[in-house]
């Protein structure tokens, strides 16, 4: 018997290894007070777009909190570092982990926030 688990690709595994995807980054969220980087991650395995957000409080430093949320080709052709928070927000889910969050991922909905204040809400995929 095969176990339906394992048909799914790694990266939606909340705590997928960054290595999974390849990278390509869009630049910085300048409303964010801290270290921001926003990128598209594309999983080497299925080929699936990712908007991914990280914030730190010093740069070149472990992410206090950073975001994956499941995006398609269309909606990346519109997206601006200053608006990634806002997309993730309209979400039904993404991931989201780092020390702000205690976890190195989990599933999450709601606001977003590329500053350190607004948690996210934990969900049931
Ligand atoms: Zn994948």
């Amino acid at each position: 018997m095969c176990d339906v688990t394992e048909l799914r690709c790694r990266c939606l595994a909340p705590e997928c290894n960054v290595d999974a995807f390849h990278e390509t980054d869009i630049g910085a969220d300048s409303t964010s007070s801290y270290f921001s980087n926003v990128s598209f991650f594309d999983c080497r395995f299925c080929g699936s777009r990712w908007l991914y957000c990280s914030v730190a409080e010093e740069v070149f430093s472990r992410p206090n909190r950073w975001y994956r949320g499941p995006i398609s080709l269309k909606q990346s052709r519109t997206i601006t570092p200053e608006y990634a928070a806002e997309i993730l927000a309209i979400l039904p889910w993404y991931f989201c982990g780092g020390s702000d969050f205690d976890t190195n991922g989990r599933v999450a909905s709601g606001p977003v926030s590329i500053d350190m204040e607004v948690d996210a809400t934990e969900v049931a995929l």
